[in-house]
């Protein structure tokens, strides 16, 4: 989800959008939520307690709906010869039900 996403569910709950922000921020830092850019230069937080556990793992963003998607760690390979800890792989392109 992103800041905008949490703060519109959290509308009526008298927490103003920088509270919002500050609380993403600390949760992220204390390593219960992962941050990721979204390619399209919004942040998006993730609980870290779902199925994927800790490992960073890439996520595809529907260029038309904003659908974020988590995919499994082992459908990108980088050779690590090139990089190492990755922490973010974005890929972009059109979901199922946009195509
Ligand atoms: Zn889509
Ligand atoms: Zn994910």
């Amino acid at each position: 989800m992103s800041h905008s996403e949490v703060a519109q569910r959290l509308e009526g709950e008298s927490l103003d959008k920088v509270t919002v922000w500050r609380v993403l921020v600390a949760l992220t830092e204390a390593g219960l939520v992962d941050r990721s850019n979204g390619g399209d230069g919004t942040w998006r937080f993730e609980l870290r307690s779902g199925s994927m556990g800790h490992d960073p793992h890439p996520h595809f963003t529907c260029v038309v709906c904003k659908t974020v998607t988590c995919l499994p760690r082992e459908s990108v390979r980088i050779p690590p010869r090139i990089v190492r800890g990755v922490v973010d792989v974005q890929i972009t392109g059109r979901c199922e039900s946009c195509d």
